[in-house]
């Protein structure tokens, strides 16, 4: 039998060392025991404060932290043992994270604590988890839930704006002779953050920072003009939730929403290739647009959102006929994307796609979402790390952006 150890296992798995520990350090993850009853072992630097809650529909458990640097191994969440089938970890907002578990079925919340460091071991957060029917998992959920059905998280402002004066926001107040600054708003959303990755490319690389690279370097690209005022709805990685994306394009007025994506196929499947727009529909253009619309609409559910609370839709003329001239914008922009896209970047074989996304659904904001390419697809991937692509493609989007929104300023003024 051969003892030798590789040099990379001998070092240890760990990421470099922390140069400042501002934030509590989350070093190691234990899971154990049964489908009966389930311990889940965080290992801390320190002790903290923690709230943990439970969510049906799936059956989840979530603890809410103070803001926390995870050093778990890689494929840590990935666990899967009794009642946990998995677990992700990650901020949900600056100064908060969270830790949430799926669920094999209904559980209680037996114990949620940290315990103080003692006797060689470090801090430990341990929760445990008991198997109970689902009669009793609801009824304890209403219990432990109803104060917050909305998780304690400060609402989301949006973090970034080319001209944040105050006489923007409020054009009607006479702020001291303040002009208002009356240009098109664009809002620009990477999707995913935080503690939701989005896809994942085999070699590592996240949607999350993909689509934020991205997106940066397209506010950079459109504000060049000094046309439009960009908002972006997340600008670091910090989760938003889908429902908190809309209301800042609702907020702002914005004359176009535009959602980055990159999507990924199952492994094994990396034939699809190229980058796809879609609008928004209530069905679904074809089965694989439903594929994705499912696969994007769960982002709140990963991380620990309560899908009961969802917007009531208003039944109102008005609203109708808003949205459908909204939609016939939201096309015509789509379709303008792809002619400028298709000179730059590779396209997907039916590059117009339209399903029922929840982040399109701003009635009054003619919205895109698109998907950059598939992060399971090699050369897709090389595409999306690439600096040139980037920019290329960054430079058709902003041409789309003009060719659309200067052509909405001249139908506006009948010239
Ligand atoms: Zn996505």
């Amino acid at each position: 039998m051969c003892l030798s150890v590789p040099a990379a296992i001998a070092q240890g798995p760990g990421a470099p060392p922390q140069a400042s520990s501002q934030f509590p350090i989350a070093s190691d993850v234990r899971v154990a025991g049964d489908a009966r009853q389930t311990r889940f072992v965080l290992d801390l630097d320190r002790k903290v404060e923690l709230r943990a809650f439970t969510l049906a529909d799936p059956y989840r458990v979530v603890v809410d932290l103070p803001q926390v640097t995870f050093q778990l191994r890689d494929g840590a969440g990935d666990t899967k043992r009794g009642l946990i089938k998995a677990f992700r970890y990650g901020l949900v907002m600056a100064g908060g994270s969270r830790l949430v578990f799926d669920l094999s079925g209904p559980a209680k919340i037996e114990k949620a604590h940290v315990v103080d460091a003692a006797n060689g071991q470090p801090a430990r957060l341990v929760l445990e988890l008991g198997a109970v029917d689902r009669t009793t998992f609801v009824q304890q959920l209403s219990a432990e839930s109803r104060p917050q059905l909305r998780p304690a998280i400060s609402p989301v402002t949006p973090v970034e704006t080319t001209a944040a004066t105050p006489a923007a926001l409020n054009a009607n107040a006479a702020t001291g002779g303040a002009k208002p600054d009356n240009r098109p708003v664009i809002v620009i959303d990477p999707g995913h953050g935080g503690i939701d990755h989005g896809t994942e490319a085999a070699s590592g690389e996240l949607e999350k920072t993909l689509v934020l690279d991205f997106a940066k370097g397209l506010r950079d690209r459109i504000e060049k003009s000094g046309k439009y005022r960009v908002v972006m709805t997340r600008s670091d990685d910090t989760f938003v939730p889908l429902g908190e994306r809309v209301k800042i394009a609702r907020n702002q007025t914005a004359a176009l929403f535009v959602s980055i994506h990159a999507d990924a196929l199952p492994r094994g499947d990396s034939s699809a290739q190229g980058a796809t727009i879609y609008t928004l529909s209530e069905r679904a253009s074809d089965a694989e647009a439903e594929r994705l619309a499912e696969l994007e609409n769960k982002a709140d559910a990963i991380a620990g959102y309560n899908l009961t609370e969802e917007p009531t839709d208003v039944a109102d003329i008005l609203i109708e006929l808003t949205q459908r001239e909204t939609k016939t914008f939201s096309n015509r922009f789509a379709r303008m994307l792809m002619s400028e896209m298709r000179g730059v970047a590779r396209m997907h074989k039916h590059p117009l796609k339209s399903a029922g996304f929840k982040v399109l659904k701003a009635p009054d904001v003619p919205s895109v979402l698109l998907e950059l390419g598939y992060v399971s697809n090699k050369d897709d991937l090389r595409l999306l790390v690439s600096e040139s692509w980037r920019s290329r493609t960054v430079g058709s989007v902003a041409q789309a952006v003009e060719a659309f929104l200067g052509k909405r300023v001249v139908n506006a003024t009948g010239n």
